[in-house]
């Protein structure tokens, strides 16, 4: 089977390649993302990958059907990207992976979370510059002070679980709590406003979906306490980053570690080092001294690259051989 391979680096080649019955597949691995002008570079292949920022929009899935492409692997979690009503419509079949490594995206977030509050890119470098000073690099113990987790699904939990171990009082707002687990990790489940309105450090585990979309915005953030520290490494729509950047402004917000941001998509990946950025409001979080942004590289483990491989490779295989898919990785 030829499958065109979008928006892919040289790490998640080398990860697919080296999957069990990788062999076995055609690759076509494209450097640029899916959409409407780069759909055609799939003519010839019987199924498509792609990756968090590309987009399989209505007009791109009629396309991908006109080719006779009915396979969709996504090699990620989040499907907000795809229009699945019209997939379905199409007879495209869409697949995801659904769970790969939690460890390495709520990891991330205690890199974020410490990093940020113990002021550490500042202090790496300040003692390249032979800088020795300590002025403004005060901290706060994270023991005894309050987290608060949007989301309580597989990431959300190793989080809570992560910051409990630092002796963290933990809260937790999900829809669907999980009474049990949270008894057994001294976790408390509460509402959204108490969530807001108590914790020291809030980090967000929800998918984006239309209920979601802005979950942090003006009003969310006024509830929160002076000096919050706010963790996303889920979706960057999951915040406005206009009311993000003013309450920064005003020093209501403490600390921001980003992994992900509204408009990444074209910038994050990217070397653009050579470039003017066009995004205002980007350059405009990169300026303060107490936002830290990484590029959706929470996921950036060898661990999670070979689960998200072993997963595709195997949905790939069962599309075309009629075998099972990985549990959990069909959605249309
Ligand atoms: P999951 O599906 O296991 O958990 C999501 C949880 O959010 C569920 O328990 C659900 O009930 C809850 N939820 C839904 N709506 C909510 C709301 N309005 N308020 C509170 N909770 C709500 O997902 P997961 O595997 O833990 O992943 C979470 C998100 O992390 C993904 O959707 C994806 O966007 C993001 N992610 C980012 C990276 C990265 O590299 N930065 C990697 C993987 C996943």
């Amino acid at each position: 089977m030829t499958v065109a391979v979008y928006d892919t680096k040289g790490y998640d080649r080398a990860a697919l390649a080296a999957a069990a019955n990788a062999d076995s597949i055609d690759w076509r691995f494209f450097d640029f993302r899916l959409g409407p002008d780069s759909v055609h570079a799939a003519a010839e292949a019987q199924a498509v990958c792609i990756f968090v920022n590309d987009s399989a929009d209505h007009t791109v899935l009629e396309k991908l059907a006109e080719m006779d492409i009915s396979l969709l692997a996504l090699r990620c979690t989040g499907f907000n990207n795809v229009d699945l009503d019209a997939a379905k419509a199409l007879g495209i079949t869409v697949t995801r992976v659904p769970v790969y490594s939690p460890y390495a995206v709520a990891e991330h977030v205690v890199a974020l979370l410490l990093g940020l509050n113990r002021k550490i890119y500042r202090a790496y470098n300040r003692v390249r510059e032979m800088n020795f000073s300590l002025n403004g690099l005060v901290g706060f113990d994270l023991f005894g002070k309050t987290a608060g987790i949007f989301g309580t699904g597989k990431i959300g939990k190793i989080t809570a679980q992560i910051l409990r171990g630092f002796g963290m009082q933990v809260l937790a707002f999900d829809p669907f709590p999980q009474p049990q687990w949270a008894n057994e990790f001294g976790v408390r489940y509460v509402d959204m406003e108490t969530l807001a309105a108590q914790s020291d450090v809030v980090s967000l585990h929800v998918p984006l979906t239309p209920e979601t979309h802005y979950l942090i915005r003006r009003e969310t953030l006024a509830l929160m306490k002076r000096g919050v520290i706010i963790i996303n490494v889920s979706r960057g729509a999951l915040i406005d980053t206009t009311a993000l950047i003013e309450a920064l402004k005003s020093g209501h917000v403490g600390g921001v570690g980003l992994d992900v941001y509204e408009e990444e998509e074209g910038v994050f990946f990217e070397d653009l080092s050579g470039q003017v950025l066009q995004d205002d409001e980007l350059a405009r979080l990169i300026t303060f001294p107490n936002v830290l942004i990484t590029a959706h590289q929470a996921f950036l483990t060898e661990e999670a690259l070979s689960d998200i491989a072993r997963t595709t490779v195997t949905n790939l295989l069962a599309f075309t051989r009629g075998g099972a898919y990985v549990e959990g990785s069909l959605l249309v």
